[in-house]
C-alpha cells in the first residue's frame, strides 16, 4: 500500500513537471549564408533534415549567384568581360529578368551590371577594403565603360550594349534566396517561420500568440534607440533595408559606403537608410536599394513606378520619410 502511494505521488510529480515544462512557441535555427547568420524562426514542428536542406540549397545559391569563384554568374562575367553577348544559364534567367525589370523601373537606380565600379570601390570582397576614394579618373572610366541591365535584351542569351559588364547581384540577390528558403519550407509543410538574413526578412503565418513583430534599425542608434521603429508583419510580407552603415570607410570627415549612384558612380549622397516591405522579398531588396539611391527628392516617385506602397527613407540628415501607409503601420516612429 505504502509502495503504492509512493509510486502514485511520483507520477503525479512528474506528470507535474512534464505539464509545467513550457513548450517553445518559436524554435530558433542558424545558419551561416550569405555572408550573414541567417536565423530561422519556425512556429511549426521541424523536421530536423529540412535544416541540411536549407543549408545545401543556400551553399547551391551562393555558388550560382557569386562573382567570383567557378558558378554560373562567375562563368558569365568572364564572357561578357571580352564580348557583349552570352549564352543565359537557365538557373539564372528568371533572376537576371527580374533585376532588368528592377533596374527599368527604378528607373536605373538599381543597376546590377556596375560591378565594375563596385570592385573599384573595394566593396566586392572584404579583402579588397580601400581607406581613401579610388582615383576619379578610374572612377570615371568605369563609368562609361559600363553597359546597362536596363537595356540588356534576355532569351536563351544575354546581350548588353558593351564589353566589360560584370554582373553583381548583391543589392537583389539575398531576397531572392530568402524567396526560395520560404518557398522550400512551405513544400515542406511550415506555414508559420521568418527566414532574418541579418535583419532583412521575410514571414509567413504568424506565431501562436501573435502576429510576427519586427524592429526597423536606427541608422546612427545603437543600445535603447537601436530601433527606429517596429511593425507587425503580415502572412507573405517581407522587410528588407539598404544603410550606409553597413559596409564604408571614413576619409576626411565624409562617410563613402557600398551604394553607388549609378548616375556618377560615387556614393549616393541622399540617405542613412532605407526600407521596403513588399510581398516579394527579391523586389523589396532591389527596391530598398533604389530607394536608399533615390534620396528623399525622388523617393515618391521611384517607388510609385516599382509598385512600392510600403517605403520608410532617413535622409542624408536624419529626417523620416515614409509613405502614409508605412506610418500607419509603424509603431514609434519619432
Ligand atoms: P543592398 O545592401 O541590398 O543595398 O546592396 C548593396 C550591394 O549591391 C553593394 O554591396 C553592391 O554589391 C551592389 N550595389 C551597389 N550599388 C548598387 C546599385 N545602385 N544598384 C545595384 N546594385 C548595387
Ligand atoms: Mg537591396
Amino acid at each position: 500500500m505504502k509502495q503504492a502511494l509512493i509510486a502514485l505521488a511520483l507520477c503525479a510529480l512528474l506528470a507535474w513537471a512534464v505539464w509545467r515544462e513550457p513548450v517553445p512557441l518559436v524554435q530558433h535555427r542558424e545558419v551561416f549564408a550569405l555572408g550573414t547568420l541567417l536565423q530561422l524562426s519556425v512556429a511549426d514542428p521541424l523536421p530536423p533534415p529540412l535544416l541540411s536542406k536549407v543549408q545545401a540549397e543556400l551553399r547551391a545559391f551562393e555558388k550560382r549567384w557569386s562573382p567570383q569563384g567557378d558558378g554560373e554568374l562567375a562563368r558569365l562575367n568572364a564572357l561578357l568581360a571580352s564580348q557583349p553577348g552570352a549564352p543565359l544559364p537557365e538557373a539564372l534567367r528568371a533572376g537576371i529578368s527580374a533585376a532588368r525589370d528592377a533596374c527599368l523601373s527604378s528607373d536605373g537606380l538599381f543597376d546590377p551590371a556596375m560591378g565594375a565600379l563596385v570592385q573599384i570601390w573595394g566593396f566586392d570582397d572584404e579583402r579588397n577594403f580601400r581607406s581613401e576614394p579610388p582615383p576619379a579618373s578610374a572612377i570615371e572610366q568605369a563609368l562609361s565603360a559600363s553597359p546597362s541591365l536596363c537595356a540588356a535584351e534576355l532569351g536563351d542569351s544575354i546581350k548588353l550594349t558593351g564589353i566589360g559588364a560584370r554582373l553583381d547581384f548583391g543589392a537583389s540577390a539575398k531576397g531572392r534566396a530568402v524567396d526560395e528558403i520560404i518557398a522550400l519550407l512551405h513544400r515542406h509543410g511550415i506555414r508559420n517561420a521568418i527566414v532574418n538574413a541579418g535583419g532583412d526578412l521575410r514571414a509567413i503565418g504568424r506565431r501562436p500568440d501573435r502576429a510576427w513583430r519586427i524592429g526597423i534599425r536606427h541608422p546612427r542608434g545603437d543600445g535603447p534607440r537601436a530601433v527606429l521603429a517596429s511593425l507587425d508583419i503580415a502572412d507573405g510580407e517581407a522587410v528588407f533595408s539598404s544603410g550606409d552603415y553597413e559596409r564604408y570607410f571614413l576619409h576626411e570627415g565624409r562617410r563613402y559606403h557600398h551604394i553607388i549612384d549609378p548616375r556618377d558612380g560615387y556614393p549616393a549622397t541622399g540617405s542613412q537608410s532605407a526600407t521596403v516591405l513588399h510581398h516579394s522579398a527579391e523586389l523589396a531588396d532591389a527596391a530598398a536599394t533604389a530607394l536608399f539611391v533615390a534620396g528623399p527628392d525622388r523617393a515618391a516617385d521611384i517607388m510609385q513606378r516599382m509598385g512600392v506602397g510600403l517605403w520608410l527613407l532617413v535622409d542624408a540628415e536624419g529626417g523620416i520619410h515614409a509613405s502614409a501607409a508605412m506610418r500607419e503601420r509603424l509603431e514609434g516612429l519619432p
